[in-house]
Formats: C-alpha cells, structure tokens, sequence
C-alpha cells in the first residue's frame, strides 16, 4: 500500500516511516500542509497520516480540502491537540480515525491496519484469480492451499496487477505504486521483479502477460509460465 505521511516533527516522523516500511508499505513524507495537499492531488494513496499542526496549511484545511474535492482516501489524524470538542471537529471534517500524540507504535500500527482492512472490503476483501488468492491488508498470497512466498515488493507488484483485472497497468504506473520518494527502481529493477513474480505463480493458473508498449496484464491462462519480457 502507498501512504502520505504529513508531520513537521522530524523524530515522530522519523518512527512512523520506520514502523510503516516495515510493514511492508511505500510511504511519502512530506512536513507541510501546503506540500501535503499538492501530493493528494498528484498521487493516489491508500492512506493519509495527517498530523493537524502543519506549517504552510493546517492539517484540517488539508483535510477540508481532500474531501472538498470528492476525495474518500481514509485518514488517520495524529495530533497533540486533545479534548472532546477537537475530536468531534476533526471526525466531522471526514477523518476516518483520531490518534492523540505521544501514542505508542504498536496501537498506531494497530490502527493502519484497521483502516487499511475497513478500506479494502469495502471493495474486495480478498481477491480471486484462478487459483490464486490474495489477501490485501494481511500481505499474503495463497496458490490454492499453499502460501505463496513473496518479498514486499513482489507482493506489491502483484497487488498494482491484481487490483486492475482485465485492465493494463503501465510500467510508469506500477513504478508509482511500489516506490515512495525515497526509494528508485530502475527499469532494470521492474524487469527482475516482474520475472521473479512470473516464476512464483507458476501453476497458479494467473500468469502476467506482456502487451506490448502498453504495460503488463493480469490474466487467467494456461501458458502462466510466459517469460517474454
Ligand atoms: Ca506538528
């Protein structure tokens, strides 16, 4: 999954990027309300971490604003500002949780993964592609009964894929969806992984198909052992 991180304090967000990549996700950080808002218009995330005291833009005219714009992307409010009143403010604002800082790493990761579950069955809980299951939140791939043994980044190659059936994803835009800022991957890099993904669902019964200087498919098939690149 991709996650906005917005939080001026260095530290704070320091732990949070740490806790939130080893989970397995690409996270963005940015320390300002106005950057915040120009990433919420540029990407497409799956979850914003939004701290409310921000320089530039406070963290509820960014808020303001994303729903504003029709935009669901759930959102965790992290923020030192306590009391009924706020909470109340904030949640009506369309924040989907409220954390109150300092908080401990554990119910923090806690709650990513509640919002990320709530956020994903709301579309599909689980996916299915031949024998092939997918399971979003949790970060697990089953071929019929046996786990499927992925890295971070195969499983986010497979969930960019497995996320659009039927439909192409571009190299540029599975590039997007496995790297945060901070990170590159070479078109080389893309190659690897998508030749590794190809080897493990061998026998799944779902191979990747290349089209042709459109991207890569998703796809039901018996010749699931395709190596063209
Ligand atoms: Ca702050």
């Amino acid at each position: 999954m991709r996650i906005l991180l917005a939080e001026d304090d260095t530290s704070i967000a320091d732990g949070i990027c740490a806790s939130l990549r080893h989970g397995g996700h690409a996270v963005d950080h940015v320390p300002s309300g106005s950057l915040a808002d120009a990433a919420l218009r540029e990407h497409d995330y799956d979850l914003l971490v939004l701290d409310l005291g921000l320089p530039a833009l406070d963290g509820s005219e960014v808020l303001k604003r994303l729903r504003g714009r029709g935009n669901g992307t759930p959102v965790l409010v992290v923020t030192a500002r306590d009391g009924l009143p706020e909470r109340i403010r904030v949640l009506d604002l369309g924040a989907d949780d409220y954390l109150v800082k300092p908080f401990a790493l554990a119910e923090f990761e806690a709650r990513v993964r509640a919002l990320l579950r709530r956020a994903s069955s709301q579309g599909k809980p689980e996916l299915l592609l031949g024998q092939l299951r997918l399971d979003l939140p949790g970060h697990r791939a089953w071929i019929g009964q046996r786990p499927l043994e992925l890295t971070a980044r195969e499983f986010g190659l497979l969930e960019a894929l497995a996320t659009r059936p039927d439909r192409v994803t571009s190299r540029t835009q599975l590039i997007d969806a496995l790297c945060d800022w901070d990170q590159e991957l070479t078109d080389n890099g893309l190659d690897i992984a998508i030749h590794r993904l190809r080897r493990k669902l061998r026998g799944s019964g779902t191979g990747v198909r290349t089209i042709r200087g459109l991207g890569y498919l998703l796809e039901q098939s018996d010749d699931a052992t395709d190596e063209s690149a």
